[in-house]
């Protein structure tokens, strides 16, 4: 069952129901002579969490959410001396109902936009005005409502329990209510439940005090009742609506029915735009419209909000909703590739086990981020991609977020088709030059092609992607195709692995480039999960030399992975892995290439290292035969990856697998040559040095593990066991 924060009792508790199995939830909603912006839209998506976790567990959910359209509407009225859009609407001959018709409209097609599932029951305050005098009037017999001018209020003095929501008290209360100086009421503290119309006022209603109309609190207690009973289960709002609103209506309810009005209380926290609360008196307010014409697909203003805690004030910017474009779409671009996948007859046992994980993540208080996290988590499992589907699916009647309806086939025009056709042949007949032309045709019609490992996938692009405003990106090494069984196109394919420290990255990169000229050469470059701008520079790079490829990454993956990213890409003879706190400082190409001749040479580098009893490796190996090369600059011929195998994946520190790499290579027989004189430089290795020594020793010390589970008893293929194991 679902855990929440109770403004109530101030703490995580489960939700309990009056009826077993009904949970009873009311929703303070839209008010309809403005357009509701995003900050209010996160507050009913929250609602729309609340409700959708509910419902999985096995409830019935009745919910209702009230539209405002009288009262409330007068209040800001006031407040913002009147609405620029209700004015124009009423210069245009409007009715104040054909506006409300109108921003009501809107609201519901906003919600169905963001999948927010439509409540049962959308009272209209203004077609339950009767339901309200009749509180009123209960609130009368029981001496909680009393007349003054030509006014009724709510005698808060009466009501012992006043401030237990907000905890307002006295001195608090005075600022909250600030706004009302109105000299007819007995105490500060008491609101209007009735207000007499002024002259001239259109909408207003008959009542035992006179033509008038309600005030703001008394619809949200009268419409509860009368669709729900007059206890609830469950009330969610805006945190501004804890004091006045739901304190009076806490106040309204409990002194007209005498029973406790609502069991959980929760509020959902401000949306802000730059730093400050977004309202439209403000100034900073969005609209879903806004964000429609920039571009965005709605859907992505939900993933945004999956991304933090409801409990959490959110500063929105386009960035941010840019990060989540691109993470939805890379989530839909992985169920349009498993639909077209056979079914699996049998769900793999672990399914439970995610599932179980992920509900126990979102019933803990909301924890939606939690709950997406694990969606990636399974997404980047070894389960089946077919299990990897259902489960995402499942997940999805949580989320939201409408995976279930990305189409299993796009449906392409007839001349994309053909072309797409046109690609696989020539990339049957390995004409890989013709096929990425083909690939660039399709792009320029606004279409993505994605290789897979036994097909070819298509879809639109997003906006995003045609503004090219965004590059594809990676989640792991499955993903990307291995060209190592290609024949070499190139002398040589650099590898490195950049992860920030941006200077390092560019210093690195420019010597590569600088002292390549004279060969044919690729600079791969996997972008791991880079957050400062390296990514940026990285395809900037990419796009002024053709020399260089870049592989983003959409997190940071391990060494390993991201090592492996580059081998599979690379197409040069020889393959040149190094570090970004190294850089080349002359033609190291043609010495390395000398080196490799010797095919009993496997790997060259200068920075060599020896041990006697696989414990400790030291003694930096300037030259000759070692028994493993430091990962700074690793060489080898490409087609020895076909006998040694690719790194090892378990590896996601990057200390020690070039211990592991090398003992493969040492494995298959093969020398490992150390040559100092190779022109290059170590600089200051900044991931190690940003590393706290716990942290150093404890990630060093379990990728050793590793290694020496592995090889601790293959003292046979060092260096120092003698020199038979590369005699030939
Ligand atoms: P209103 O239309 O002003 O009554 O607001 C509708 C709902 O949105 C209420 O539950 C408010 O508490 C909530 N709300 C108002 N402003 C924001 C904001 N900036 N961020 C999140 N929720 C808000
Ligand atoms: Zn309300």
């Amino acid at each position: 069952m679902l855990r929440i924060y109770n403004t109530l009792s101030k703490r995580v508790e489960e939700i309990t129901t009056l009826e077993p199995g009904v949970v009873r939830m009311y929703t303070c909603g839209p008010t309809v002579y403005r357009y509701a912006h995003i900050g209010n839209l996160r507050t009913y998506l929250m609602a729309d969490w609340i409700r959708r976790i509910l419902e999985h567990g096995g409830y019935k959910v009745i919910h209702a959410k009230n539209i405002t359209d009288v009262g409330h509407m007068r209040q800001e009225m006031l407040e913002t001396g009147g609405d620029k859009v209700i004015l124009a609407a009423l210069a245009e001959g409007k009715t104040p109902e054909e506006i409300a018709q109108f921003y009501a409209d809107t609201f519901h097609r906003d919600e169905s936009k963001l999948n927010i599932l439509p409540a049962h029951h959308f009272p209209w305050a203004t077609d339950h005005v009767q339901e309200m005098i009749a509180v009123i009037e209960r609130l009368f017999e029981n001496g909680y409502a009393y007349q003054a001018g030509d006014n009724v209020y709510f005698d808060v003095s009466k009501f012992s329990d006043y401030g237990k929501l907000s905890g307002n008290v006295q001195a608090g209360l005075m600022e909250g209510v600030r706004s009302e100086v109105d000299p007819l009421k007995r105490d500060p503290r008491d609101f209007t439940l009735w207000k007499t119309a002024e002259p001239g006022r259109e909408m207003k209603w008959d009542s035992p005090w006179g033509e008038g109309f309600p005030g703001w609190h008394i619809e949200c207690s009268a419409m509860s009742t009368k669709y729900m009973g007059e206890q609830l289960d469950v009330h969610t709002g805006g945190v501004d609506n804890i004091f006045p609103h739901h304190e009076d209506e806490i106040a309204q309810s409990e002194a007209a029915f005498g029973k406790p009005f609502v069991r959980h209380w929760v509020h959902g926290q401000h949306l802000l735009a730059d730093g400050v609360k977004m309202a439209k008196s403000a100034g900073n307010e969005f609209i879903l419209d806004d964000l429609e014409q920039r571009g965005f697909d709605p859907m992505s203003f939900r993933y945004l909000c999956l991304t933090l805690r409801y409990r959490h004030r959110m500063n929105f910017t386009f960035s941010a909703l840019k990060a989540a474009e691109r993470a939805l779409t890379s989530l839909r671009d992985r169920v349009w590739e498993w639909r077209n996948l056979p079914l699996l007859a049998k769900q793999p046992e672990e399914a439970e086990e995610w599932k179980a994980r992920f509900t126990n993540a979102v019933n803990d208080d909301l924890d939606l981020p939690g709950g997406l996290g694990l969606t990636w988590a399974t997404v980047r499992s070894g389960l089946p991609d077919q299990a990897k589907l259902s489960l995402l699916l499942d997940f999805d009647r949580i989320l939201g977020l409408r995976l279930g309806d990305v189409p299993a086939r796009y449906d392409l025009p007839g001349e994309i088709q053909s072309t797409v056709a046109e690609r696989t042949g020539l990339r049957q007949q390995a004409d890989y030059q013709r096929a990425d032309e083909l690939r660039s045709v399709i792009s320029s019609h606004g279409y993505i092609v994605g290789d897979g490992m036994s097909e070819t996938k298509v879809r639109p692009k997003t906006v995003m992607e045609k503004l090219g405003e965004r590059w594809s990106t990676v989640s792991s090494s499955k993903e990307v195709e291995s060209y190592l069984d290609r024949t070499p196109q190139l002398d040589f394919s650099f590898v490195v692995t950049a992860n920030n420290y941006i200077d390092d990255v560019k210093r690195c990169a420019q010597s590569i480039l600088r002292w390549s000229e004279d060969h044919e050469v690729e600079l791969i470059v996997v972008d791991n999960g880079s957050i400062d701008g390296t990514s940026d520079w990285l395809e900037e790079l990419q796009q002024r030399d053709s020399r260089v490829k870049v592989i983003h990454c959409d997190h940071v993956l391990g060494e390993g992975a991201a090592k492996n990213i580059g081998l599979k890409q690379s197409l040069g003879r020889t393959i040149v892995i190094l570090d970004t706190s190294v850089e080349i400082e002359g033609d190291t190409l043609e010495p390395i290439e000398r080196w490799l001749q010797d095919r009993s040479i496997g790997i060259v580098g200068p920075w060599g290292l020896k041990t006697d009893d696989l414990l400790h490796f030291h003694e930096e190996v300037q030259s000759g035969d070692a028994d493993a090369m430091q990962a700074y600059c690793i060489a080898f011929r490409r087609d020895l990856l076909s006998t040694v195998g690719l790194m090892r994946e378990t590896f996601r520190f990057y200390r020690n697998l070039d211990l592991d790499f090398s003992f493969q290579v040492r494995e298959r027989n093969n020398r490992i040559v150390a040559d100092g004189t190779l022109p290059m430089t170590r600089h200051e290795h900044r991931q190690w040095n940003a590393l706290g020594e716990a942290e150093r020793d404890q990630l060093s010390f379990k990728n050793f593990k590793r290694f020496y589970k592995k090889w601790g008893e293959r003292s046979d293929l060092l260096v120092s066991s003698g020199e038979e194991t590369h005699s030939h």
